[in-house]
């Protein structure tokens, strides 16, 4: 994969081959159980498979943690029995990619504050909205995509939530717009516009009006991938730089042999092997079901952080040619700041942890 990273970052295609390869190979289906055709591996391995991937190219690395984390296990942990024989096989298999459309033009941070409405019509569920930066939604192989939408009020006089199983096809759904990314370059996020768009009243995931909840569930545990997918690219970050200082010579010495690099690439290595620590601690939390809420969130938050420091330092290693697109350095710099946005911003990673805290 990481040699061919650069060419997919440079044309922004999305890595086809790779994550057909991928899907081979069982990566979009790690976590599932093997009754549903996944590999039956913890969270702990899941997690271990996003940072390698993503040592390699952040790009498949989100590919594939947005896909699993955010597309399939919604289906497992609140889909229906029939919905979860009729989704996650194919997803697992990599037959077909899935996402989750939470963020609108007006609700980002503010996930809850969604404008998309959907009203049942003659047995139809019939949507209006625009969705904003999905990933992995409009790729050849993209199944479609689970939403978050105003359906009614609850009782208590507050909008009542639902999320919705969203086929790529479905009339009145179209995939709008790509982006022009300055990170994960190669991996695919759009706009999604519902118009009037149709589906069968059945596609609700789960219950009806627990759209809140679960997306709140479903981004516990994203976090810790995203952790990972930073984990990954700090250490290829790592990686290149103590390979450049000891092979770049200035002053008649490699470098390396300069205290000052010398205490970044510790610095760095340090600072890591804490991220990774921090991310593996959230994954085994998890995998006991035990509350992974508060590693989880620091996890992401840390491991975002030192990911976009060690990016710095890589370039700065690397002088002049960190700026150059010929050395992978400038990719990771370029892929290491979304870890600190998407999702949840490192803001609301302190929102979560001080909340849970109890502060
Ligand atoms: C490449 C990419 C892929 C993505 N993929 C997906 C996807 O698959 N599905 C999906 O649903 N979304 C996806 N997102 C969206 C992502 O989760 C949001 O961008 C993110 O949650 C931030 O929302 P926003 O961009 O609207 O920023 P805003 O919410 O407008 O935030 C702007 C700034 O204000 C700060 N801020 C906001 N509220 C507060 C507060 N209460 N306190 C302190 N500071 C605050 C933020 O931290 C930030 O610094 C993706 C984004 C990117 C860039």
């Amino acid at each position: 994969m990481a040699p061919r990273a650069e060419h997919y970052d440079r044309e922004k295609s999305f890595p086809y081959p790779i994550v057909e390869r991928l899907a081979e190979l069982g990566f979009l289906g790690i976590p599932i159980p093997e009754e549903y055709g996944g590999i039956g591996a913890d969270t702990v391995s899941y997690v271990l498979a996003v940072e390698e991937l993503s040592r390699g190219d952040a790009s498949v690395g989100i590919t594939v943690a947005a896909h699993t984390s955010l597309g399939t296990l919604p289906f497992l942990y609140f889909g229906t029995e029939g919905q979860k024989q009729e989704y996650i096989p194919r997803l697992a298999a990599g037959e077909m990619l899935w996402s989750f459309g939470l963020t609108e033009p007006q609700a980002g941070s503010d996930a809850g504050n969604t404008q998309t409405r959907a009203e049942l019509r003659d047995g139809e569920w019939v949507i209006n909205g625009t969705k904003a930066f999905i990933t992995n939604s409009g790729t050849r192989i993209s199944g479609g995509v689970t939403i978050t939408a105003v359906t009614g009020q609850m009782p208590d006089g507050r909008r009542e939530i639902t999320n919705l199983i969203v086929p790529t096809g479905a009339p009145g759904y179209s995939i709008a717009r790509d982006y022009e990314k300055m990170g994960w370059r190669a991996s695919d996020t759009h706009e999604l516009a519902f118009v009037d768009a149709h589906i069968p009243e059945a596609n609700v995931l789960g219950e009806r009006g627990q759209g809140l909840r679960q997306f709140l569930q479903i981004l516990d545990g994203g976090r810790i991938s995203v952790a990972a997918l930073s984990v990954g690219l700090a250490q290829a970050c790592y990686d290149a730089s103590a390979l450049y200082a000891r092979e770049r010579v200035q002053f008649g010495k490699p470098i390396a042999d300069f205290e000052a690099i010398r205490f970044m690439l510790a610095e760095m290595a340090t600072e890591i092997e804490l991220a990774r620590t921090m991310t593996y601690k959230a994954a085994w939390l998890k995998d006991r079901g035990r509350d992974f809420r508060l590693a989880a969130a620091m996890a992401k938050l840390n491991a975002g952080e030192v990911a976009t420091r060690c990016a710095n330092r890589a370039v700065q290693i690397h002088g002049g040619y960190g700026i150059m697109e010929e050395f992978p350095v400038a990719r990771y710099w370029r892929d290491t700041k979304i870890g600190e946005i998407g999702e949840g911003t490192n803001q609301i990673q302190m929102l979560v942890i001080s909340r849970l805290l109890g502060i």
